[in-house]
Protein backbone atom coordinates (compact mmCIF):
# COMPACT_ATOMS: atom_id res chain seq x y z
CA UNK A 1 0.00 0.00 0.00
CA UNK A 2 0.98 3.49 -1.13
CA UNK A 3 1.09 5.32 2.83
CA UNK A 4 0.43 8.35 1.57
CA UNK A 5 -2.93 7.34 -0.13
CA UNK A 6 -4.54 6.67 3.55
CA UNK A 7 -3.69 9.81 4.76
CA UNK A 8 -4.27 13.31 3.60
CA UNK A 9 -1.21 15.05 3.60
CA UNK A 10 -0.84 18.50 4.87
CA UNK A 11 1.25 21.11 4.71
CA UNK A 12 2.21 24.67 5.64
CA UNK A 13 3.27 27.39 3.04
CA UNK A 14 5.19 30.04 4.90
CA UNK A 15 5.47 32.85 2.75
CA UNK A 16 7.92 35.38 2.97
CA UNK A 17 8.45 37.27 0.14
CA UNK A 18 10.88 36.96 -2.84
CA UNK A 19 10.17 37.35 -6.60
CA UNK A 20 7.53 34.43 -6.46
CA UNK A 21 4.85 36.91 -5.31
CA UNK A 22 6.16 40.15 -6.54
CA UNK A 23 4.54 42.59 -9.20
CA UNK A 24 6.04 45.14 -11.10
CA UNK A 25 5.32 48.93 -9.26
CA UNK A 26 3.75 51.35 -12.02
CA UNK A 27 5.92 54.10 -11.06
CA UNK A 28 9.19 52.98 -11.35
CA UNK A 29 8.36 49.88 -12.99
CA UNK A 30 11.23 47.41 -10.27
CA UNK A 31 9.82 44.28 -8.66
CA UNK A 32 8.35 44.97 -4.95
CA UNK A 33 7.18 42.38 -3.31
CA UNK A 34 3.39 41.82 -3.04
CA UNK A 35 0.52 39.75 -0.64
CA UNK A 36 0.20 36.10 -0.16
CA UNK A 37 -3.64 36.50 -1.96
CA UNK A 38 -2.17 37.53 -5.34
CA UNK A 39 0.79 34.71 -5.40
CA UNK A 40 -2.29 31.66 -4.14
CA UNK A 41 -4.68 32.98 -6.88
CA UNK A 42 -1.62 32.33 -9.62
CA UNK A 43 -1.64 28.82 -8.46
CA UNK A 44 -5.37 27.47 -9.05
CA UNK A 45 -3.37 23.86 -10.06
CA UNK A 46 -2.49 23.59 -6.07
CA UNK A 47 -6.31 22.23 -5.34
CA UNK A 48 -5.78 19.23 -7.49
CA UNK A 49 -3.54 17.71 -5.23
CA UNK A 50 -6.27 16.79 -3.11
CA UNK A 51 -3.78 18.35 -0.19
CA UNK A 52 -4.64 20.12 3.12
CA UNK A 53 -2.60 23.46 2.09
CA UNK A 54 -2.59 26.85 4.82
CA UNK A 55 -0.34 29.13 4.86
CA UNK A 56 1.41 31.82 6.97
CA UNK A 57 2.62 35.04 5.67
CA UNK A 58 5.05 37.75 6.66
CA UNK A 59 3.21 40.82 7.13
CA UNK A 60 4.73 42.61 5.40
CA UNK A 61 6.89 40.28 2.68
CA UNK A 62 10.13 40.86 1.98
CA UNK A 63 12.81 41.03 -0.45
CA UNK A 64 15.19 38.36 0.86
CA UNK A 65 17.98 41.15 0.89
CA UNK A 66 16.52 42.21 4.16
CA UNK A 67 16.81 39.11 5.31
CA UNK A 68 18.15 38.68 8.85
CA UNK A 69 18.45 37.03 11.74
CA UNK A 70 15.20 37.44 13.56
CA UNK A 71 13.19 36.45 10.40
CA UNK A 72 15.13 32.99 10.51
CA UNK A 73 13.89 32.71 14.25
CA UNK A 74 10.49 34.18 12.94
CA UNK A 75 10.53 30.89 10.16
CA UNK A 76 11.57 28.66 13.51
CA UNK A 77 8.92 29.57 15.71
CA UNK A 78 6.13 29.05 12.54
CA UNK A 79 7.43 25.68 11.94
CA UNK A 80 7.61 24.86 15.92
CA UNK A 81 4.59 25.64 17.06
CA UNK A 82 3.15 23.82 14.01
CA UNK A 83 5.32 21.15 14.28
CA UNK A 84 2.66 18.36 15.05
CA UNK A 85 0.00 19.68 12.82
CA UNK A 86 1.63 19.19 9.69
CA UNK A 87 3.49 16.77 7.55
CA UNK A 88 5.68 19.39 6.19
CA UNK A 89 6.77 23.29 5.68
CA UNK A 90 7.40 24.75 2.21
CA UNK A 91 8.75 28.60 2.12
CA UNK A 92 8.80 30.45 0.28
CA UNK A 93 11.48 33.26 -0.47
CA UNK A 94 13.54 35.27 -2.70
CA UNK A 95 16.83 33.57 -4.21
CA UNK A 96 19.18 36.28 -3.12
CA UNK A 97 19.68 34.76 0.61
CA UNK A 98 17.80 31.60 0.04
CA UNK A 99 21.26 29.78 0.80
CA UNK A 100 21.89 31.67 3.89
CA UNK A 101 18.07 31.11 5.62
CA UNK A 102 18.65 27.23 4.11
CA UNK A 103 22.20 26.84 6.13
CA UNK A 104 20.43 29.25 9.70
CA UNK A 105 17.68 27.05 9.81
CA UNK A 106 19.10 23.74 9.10
CA UNK A 107 21.39 24.45 12.39
CA UNK A 108 17.86 26.37 14.45
CA UNK A 109 15.53 23.15 13.96
CA UNK A 110 17.82 20.45 15.97
CA UNK A 111 16.97 16.65 15.23
CA UNK A 112 14.08 17.68 12.33
CA UNK A 113 12.14 15.04 11.28
CA UNK A 114 9.64 16.49 8.21
CA UNK A 115 10.44 18.28 5.43
CA UNK A 116 11.21 22.21 5.30
CA UNK A 117 11.66 22.65 1.70
CA UNK A 118 12.48 26.39 0.53
CA UNK A 119 11.63 27.76 -3.30
CA UNK A 120 11.36 30.42 -4.97
CA UNK A 121 11.40 31.82 -8.67
CA UNK A 122 13.73 33.63 -10.84
CA UNK A 123 10.00 35.20 -12.66
CA UNK A 124 6.97 36.33 -10.72
CA UNK A 125 3.70 34.32 -10.18
CA UNK A 126 1.73 36.46 -12.27
CA UNK A 127 4.61 36.44 -15.52
CA UNK A 128 3.33 33.76 -18.55
CA UNK A 129 6.49 32.17 -18.58
CA UNK A 130 6.92 32.21 -14.60
CA UNK A 131 8.97 29.37 -12.91
CA UNK A 132 7.14 30.12 -9.87
CA UNK A 133 3.94 27.32 -10.26
CA UNK A 134 6.40 24.64 -11.15
CA UNK A 135 8.38 24.94 -8.04
CA UNK A 136 5.34 25.60 -6.03
CA UNK A 137 3.65 22.76 -6.89
CA UNK A 138 7.16 20.51 -6.84
CA UNK A 139 8.06 21.60 -3.32
CA UNK A 140 4.74 20.76 -1.67
CA UNK A 141 4.49 17.33 -3.37
CA UNK A 142 8.21 16.92 -1.82
CA UNK A 143 7.02 18.24 1.15
CA UNK A 144 4.35 15.64 1.05
CA UNK A 145 6.64 12.64 -0.21
CA UNK A 146 6.73 9.56 2.06
CA UNK A 147 9.60 6.81 1.94
CA UNK A 148 8.46 2.69 2.17
CA UNK A 149 8.21 3.22 5.82
CA UNK A 150 5.60 5.72 5.75
CA UNK A 151 8.27 8.19 7.03
CA UNK A 152 8.53 11.84 5.51
CA UNK A 153 10.95 11.42 2.64
CA UNK A 154 13.24 14.43 3.69
CA UNK A 155 13.87 14.88 7.01
CA UNK A 156 16.21 18.18 6.45
CA UNK A 157 15.85 21.49 5.25
CA UNK A 158 16.29 21.27 1.24
CA UNK A 159 16.10 23.72 -1.18
CA UNK A 160 13.90 22.96 -4.36
CA UNK A 161 14.50 24.84 -7.90
CA UNK A 162 13.55 23.87 -10.83
CA UNK A 163 15.17 20.45 -12.12
CA UNK A 164 16.97 19.51 -8.87
CA UNK A 165 16.44 18.92 -4.76
CA UNK A 166 19.45 20.60 -2.89
CA UNK A 167 20.71 19.80 0.90
CA UNK A 168 19.85 23.46 2.29
CA UNK A 169 23.49 24.24 4.18
CA UNK A 170 25.77 22.75 0.94
CA UNK A 171 23.47 24.96 -1.57
CA UNK A 172 24.90 28.41 -3.21
CA UNK A 173 23.26 30.78 -5.49
CA UNK A 174 24.98 30.68 -8.60
CA UNK A 175 22.94 32.40 -10.83
CA UNK A 176 20.91 35.22 -11.04
CA UNK A 177 18.78 34.43 -14.32
CA UNK A 178 19.13 30.56 -14.74
CA UNK A 179 16.20 28.73 -13.65
CA UNK A 180 18.16 26.15 -11.90
CA UNK A 181 19.66 29.04 -9.98
CA UNK A 182 21.33 26.77 -6.85
CA UNK A 183 23.48 24.19 -7.21
CA UNK A 184 25.67 22.47 -4.51
CA UNK A 185 28.77 21.70 -5.74
CA UNK A 186 30.56 19.73 -3.17
CA UNK A 187 27.09 17.48 -2.12
CA UNK A 188 25.49 15.47 -4.58
CA UNK A 189 21.10 16.23 -5.19
CA UNK A 190 18.63 14.63 -2.97
CA UNK A 191 16.30 14.58 -6.02
CA UNK A 192 16.49 15.03 -9.31
CA UNK A 193 13.24 16.53 -10.55
CA UNK A 194 11.40 15.63 -14.15
CA UNK A 195 9.44 13.44 -15.48
CA UNK A 196 9.18 12.17 -11.62
CA UNK A 197 10.56 13.31 -8.68
CA UNK A 198 13.39 10.76 -7.91
CA UNK A 199 15.04 10.80 -4.65
CA UNK A 200 18.43 9.40 -3.63
CA UNK A 201 17.69 8.19 -0.66
CA UNK A 202 21.24 7.46 0.18
CA UNK A 203 22.12 11.02 0.19
CA UNK A 204 19.46 12.30 1.81
CA UNK A 205 19.74 13.46 5.48
CA UNK A 206 18.96 10.81 8.38
CA UNK A 207 19.17 11.08 12.45
CA UNK A 208 20.38 7.82 14.43
CA UNK A 209 18.80 9.61 17.91
CA UNK A 210 15.28 9.47 18.56
CA UNK A 211 15.08 12.93 20.57
CA UNK A 212 12.08 15.68 19.76
CA UNK A 213 12.58 18.68 16.99
CA UNK A 214 14.75 21.08 19.34
CA UNK A 215 14.50 24.76 18.41
CA UNK A 216 17.62 26.99 19.33
CA UNK A 217 16.75 31.12 18.94
CA UNK A 218 19.16 33.63 19.64
CA UNK A 219 21.81 33.98 16.79
CA UNK A 220 24.62 35.94 17.57
CA UNK A 221 26.18 37.71 14.36
CA UNK A 222 29.44 39.46 15.84
CA UNK A 223 31.35 38.03 13.17
CA UNK A 224 32.87 39.27 9.91
CA UNK A 225 33.39 37.66 6.39
CA UNK A 226 37.17 38.77 4.78
CA UNK A 227 37.91 37.92 1.21
CA UNK A 228 41.25 37.92 0.54
CA UNK A 229 42.66 39.48 -3.39
CA UNK A 230 45.73 40.17 -4.33
CA UNK A 231 46.77 43.54 -3.69
CA UNK A 232 44.75 43.75 -0.23
CA UNK A 233 46.00 46.47 2.10
CA UNK A 234 47.23 45.66 5.45
CA UNK A 235 45.30 48.52 7.36
CA UNK A 236 42.25 47.45 5.69
CA UNK A 237 42.55 43.51 7.08
CA UNK A 238 43.59 44.65 10.20
CA UNK A 239 40.57 47.35 10.37
CA UNK A 240 38.35 44.37 9.88
CA UNK A 241 39.68 42.29 11.86
CA UNK A 242 39.92 44.58 14.49
CA UNK A 243 35.92 45.61 13.95
CA UNK A 244 34.48 46.38 17.37
CA UNK A 245 32.80 43.39 19.07
CA UNK A 246 33.93 40.85 16.38
CA UNK A 247 34.07 37.13 17.93
CA UNK A 248 34.39 34.95 14.38
CA UNK A 249 36.20 35.66 11.03
CA UNK A 250 35.20 33.83 8.17
CA UNK A 251 38.40 34.45 5.78
CA UNK A 252 37.58 33.56 2.54
CA UNK A 253 41.14 32.32 0.84
CA UNK A 254 42.17 30.77 -2.36
CA UNK A 255 41.79 27.81 -3.80
CA UNK A 256 42.49 24.63 -1.08
CA UNK A 257 42.61 27.60 1.77
CA UNK A 258 45.52 29.58 0.67
CA UNK A 259 46.75 33.19 1.49
CA UNK A 260 49.75 35.33 0.41
CA UNK A 261 52.47 34.60 2.97
CA UNK A 262 53.52 38.37 3.70
CA UNK A 263 54.19 38.35 7.30
CA UNK A 264 52.01 41.21 8.15
CA UNK A 265 49.00 38.97 7.22
CA UNK A 266 50.05 36.17 9.76
CA UNK A 267 51.24 38.90 12.30
CA UNK A 268 47.74 40.29 12.13
CA UNK A 269 46.03 36.54 12.26
CA UNK A 270 48.13 36.44 15.16
CA UNK A 271 46.92 39.37 17.46
CA UNK A 272 43.08 38.10 16.46
CA UNK A 273 44.08 34.73 18.09
CA UNK A 274 45.17 36.09 20.76
CA UNK A 275 42.24 38.40 20.99
CA UNK A 276 40.52 35.01 21.04
CA UNK A 277 38.73 35.46 17.80
CA UNK A 278 37.65 32.53 16.23
CA UNK A 279 39.08 33.00 12.18
CA UNK A 280 37.48 29.59 10.08
CA UNK A 281 39.43 28.88 7.06
CA UNK A 282 36.73 28.61 3.62
CA UNK A 283 37.60 28.67 0.14
CA UNK A 284 36.62 31.22 -2.90
CA UNK A 285 36.22 28.29 -4.57
CA UNK A 286 32.19 27.19 -5.31
CA UNK A 287 33.59 23.60 -5.03
CA UNK A 288 36.55 21.32 -3.79
CA UNK A 289 37.88 21.65 0.09
CA UNK A 290 40.13 23.83 2.52
CA UNK A 291 43.35 21.71 3.00
CA UNK A 292 45.46 23.70 5.48
CA UNK A 293 49.11 22.40 4.83
CA UNK A 294 48.93 21.23 1.48
CA UNK A 295 50.64 24.36 0.53
CA UNK A 296 53.36 26.58 2.36
CA UNK A 297 50.59 29.29 1.68
CA UNK A 298 48.35 27.72 4.34
CA UNK A 299 51.00 27.50 7.16
CA UNK A 300 51.10 30.87 8.73
CA UNK A 301 46.88 30.65 8.82
CA UNK A 302 47.25 27.02 11.01
CA UNK A 303 50.23 28.35 12.65
CA UNK A 304 47.99 31.42 14.17
CA UNK A 305 45.02 29.32 15.07
CA UNK A 306 42.91 29.86 11.85
CA UNK A 307 40.47 26.37 11.66
CA UNK A 308 39.55 24.94 8.58
CA UNK A 309 36.44 24.88 7.24
CA UNK A 310 36.87 21.99 5.01
CA UNK A 311 34.23 22.10 2.25
CA UNK A 312 31.83 24.37 3.83
CA UNK A 313 29.78 26.71 1.87
CA UNK A 314 30.49 30.61 2.93
CA UNK A 315 27.11 30.62 3.46
CA UNK A 316 26.71 27.97 5.69
CA UNK A 317 30.08 29.32 7.40
CA UNK A 318 28.31 32.42 8.58
CA UNK A 319 25.25 30.58 9.89
CA UNK A 320 26.99 28.33 11.80
CA UNK A 321 29.55 30.83 13.57
CA UNK A 322 26.34 32.83 14.46
CA UNK A 323 24.41 29.67 15.56
CA UNK A 324 27.49 28.63 17.72
CA UNK A 325 27.91 31.81 19.20
CA UNK A 326 24.47 32.28 19.71
CA UNK A 327 24.90 28.95 21.81
CA UNK A 328 27.00 30.54 24.10
CA UNK A 329 29.80 28.24 23.70
CA UNK A 330 33.91 29.33 24.48
CA UNK A 331 35.79 30.79 21.54
CA UNK A 332 37.61 27.11 21.83
CA UNK A 333 33.77 25.39 21.95
CA UNK A 334 33.29 27.34 18.79
CA UNK A 335 36.95 26.27 16.57
CA UNK A 336 36.34 23.24 17.17
CA UNK A 337 32.69 22.79 16.23
CA UNK A 338 33.31 24.97 13.29
CA UNK A 339 35.47 21.87 11.73
CA UNK A 340 33.25 19.23 13.16
CA UNK A 341 29.72 18.23 10.51
CA UNK A 342 26.55 18.96 12.69
CA UNK A 343 23.69 18.27 10.23
CA UNK A 344 25.70 17.07 7.02
CA UNK A 345 26.97 20.68 6.07
CA UNK A 346 30.53 19.75 5.33
CA UNK A 347 32.35 16.42 4.72
CA UNK A 348 34.62 14.92 7.42
CA UNK A 349 37.77 16.23 7.23
CA UNK A 350 40.36 13.53 5.44
CA UNK A 351 42.57 12.23 8.53
CA UNK A 352 45.58 13.66 7.47
CA UNK A 353 44.41 17.12 8.46
N1 LIG B 1 15.61 40.06 -4.91
C1 LIG B 1 14.78 38.86 -4.92
C2 LIG B 1 14.79 38.27 -3.52
O1 LIG B 1 15.74 37.63 -3.16
C3 LIG B 1 15.31 37.88 -5.92
C4 LIG B 1 14.51 36.60 -6.06
O2 LIG B 1 13.61 36.29 -5.31
O3 LIG B 1 14.83 35.83 -6.98
O4 LIG B 1 13.87 38.47 -2.78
Amino acid sequence: MNPQSAHQPRILLIYTGGTIGMIENPDTKSLQPFDFDHLIDNVPKLRMLNYVIDNVSFNPPIDSSDMCPEHWEDICRVVENNYHLYDGFVVLHGTDTMAYTASALSFMLENLRKPVIITGSQLPIGEVRTDGEENLITAVQIAAAVDRHGDPMVQEVAILFENYLWRGNRATKRSADNFNAFKSHNYPQLAKIGLDINFDEDALFRHHNREPLKVHYGLDSSIVVIDLYPGLRKEALIHALDTPGTKGVVLRTFGAGNAPTSPWIAEALHHANERGLVVVNVTQCVGGAVVQGRYAASDALAANGVVSGADITTEAAIAKMMFLFGQGLTAAEVGRKMTQPICGEMSLPSSDE
